[in-house]
């Protein structure tokens, strides 16, 4: 099949959101042009791997094609996990330049889906805030062309091209004709590459626009929402929650705990007495994550604990879960965070009748009625992406592009759901807090800022 090796040079003027751009008075020529295999999904997803958690999102289909016979087809209608295809990685040299085109359309309402090049080191772990992505913009019906450019980093070795869509939207996005290129250097002077291994050279790629903005002079203070603390069966508490309150209590951090408050019930002396003492160690928060914690189907409505259930049942939940914390632990929640952060109106007018709680994890935005301070979310700055994995590079680029006039973020995860893998990027991801100064703060002191 006929498929240009470039783009035309007349590539319209889109609304792409490009980071990490390089301004070239002069187009550079391409070295190198066309580095993938199957481009065009035409050999389906031949050199291209797509994750585990997509779930059937991501699939090659004849009415995704521009061109040729086939495209990708992304259907996500989830809300929770992010669709996830990424082409073979492939060798780069640190300093040059690499430009990704590509056709898109999005029928869909959500802007929620991007494509990135990520780069990896020799290690083949990815580079903290090296991606560079364009966001397929919503309501785009016909096919249109995005490309830009990004160098790079010094230590990369590998690049790949990723597709996803943001774990907490929906959509549906097509992608076709995926070119990537290597440019000359930056300046147009070619970078050889065994330039890299002396120190001189080894610092030319940082004079080079950084990809990301910069960390603002008082960056954004963190509450680490860990959601879905309950008691083993036998009354005592996960390794995986020891692990994490331990780290928290070495490193001094901040952790915000959700308890399912049913977990409270019984006779559990030493889970209650784990929670007593860290909560006077005065690093944590406790915070009302629901009495069950359960969704269910009725016919074809979604409920759950505090969405679509009657004003009785969710009056009766905060109140034995309020009575439940003041007898096992001593103290009432000041905090609460919906299970599946899922609320309505009834809950709304329940949070105005219960005096102690002060703040809201996630809570609408909108909601007047309540009487408390809501702490928003903002999608793209998270521990976990998709769901459950965490990924300190999705929040350092995240954190890093949203930073601009925010006082904090609350970022959700669920250290029950973390392997030693997830758990490693967990500990990245507080390391670069550290190592950044960032605040780690609990929800009533965000509430503060
Ligand atoms: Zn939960």
């Amino acid at each position: 099949m006929n498929r240009p090796r470039l783009l035309p040079a007349c590539v319209p003027s889109l609304s792409v959101l490009v980071l990490a751009a390089i301004t070239h008075a002069v187009p550079p020529a391409a070295i190198e042009s066309q580095l993938l295999t199957n481009p065009g999904f035409e050999q389906g997803l031949v050199g291209w791997t797509v994750a585990e958690n997509d779930v059937l999102m991501s699939t090659v289909t004849a009415s995704a094609a521009r061109q040729g016979g086939f495209g990708l087809h992304i259907d996500d209608a989830d809300g929770k996990l992010g669709s996830s295809v990424e082409s073979t990685p492939l060798p780069v040299v640190p300093g040059r330049s690499y430009r990704l085109s590509f056709y898109a359309r999005s029928p869909g309402q959500s802007d929620g889906c991007g494509v990135y090049l990520r780069f990896r080191n020799d290690l083949q772990r990815l580079i903290p805030s090296s991606p560079a992505t364009a966001s397929i913009p919503a309501n785009t019906s016909a096919w249109k062309a995005f490309t830009f450019e990004t160098v790079a980093p010094a230590d990369a070795a590998l690049v790949s091209v990723w597709i996803h869509s943001y774990s907490t939207t929906t959509g549906i996005w097509e992608v076709d004709d995926v070119t990537l290129e290597e440019l000359d250097g930056p300046g147009g002077t070619p970078v050889a590459p065994t330039a890299v291994a002396t120190p001189v050279a080894a610092a030319k790629p940082a004079a080079a626009p950084a990809p990301l903005p910069p960390l603002p002079a008082s960056p954004p203070a963190i509450v680490l929402k860990l959601d879905d603390l309950v008691s083993t069966r036998e009354g005592d508490v996960a390794p995986r929650w020891k692990r994490i309150t331990d780290f928290a209590l070495e490193r001094k951090i901040k952790l915000s705990i959700g308890i399912i408050a049913d977990s409270l019930e019984g006779d559990k002396p030493a889970y209650f007495a784990y929670i007593k003492g860290l909560q006077n160690t005065g690093l944590f928060e406790f915070w009302f994550h629901g009495y069950d914690h359960k969704a269910w189907q009725e016919g074809d409505r979604k409920l759950s604990e505090f969405q679509g259930t009657p004003y009785e049942r969710q009056k009766d939940h905060f109140e034995k879960s309020q009575a439940l914390a003041r007898e096992k632990l001593g103290f009432a929640f000041t905090t609460f965070g919906a299970p599946f952060n899922a609320s309505d109106a009834v809950t709304s007018r329940v949070l105005s009748e219960n005096a102690d709680i002060k703040v809201l994890l996630y809570g609408n935005p909108g909601d007047k009625v309540s009487g408390k301070i809501v702490l928003d979310r903002v999608g793209p700055v998270n521990i976990e992406a998709p769901l459950f994995v965490p990924s300190a590079d999705k929040f350092i680029s995240g954190y890093l592009q949203h930073a601009k006039g925010r006082d904090y973020y609350v970022i959700q995860g669920h250290p029950a759901q973390w392997d030693d893998a997830r758990w490693t990027e967990f500990v990245k991801l507080v390391d670069y807090l550290s190592a950044n100064r960032i605040p780690v703060v609990t929800p009533t002191e965000a509430a503060a800022l």
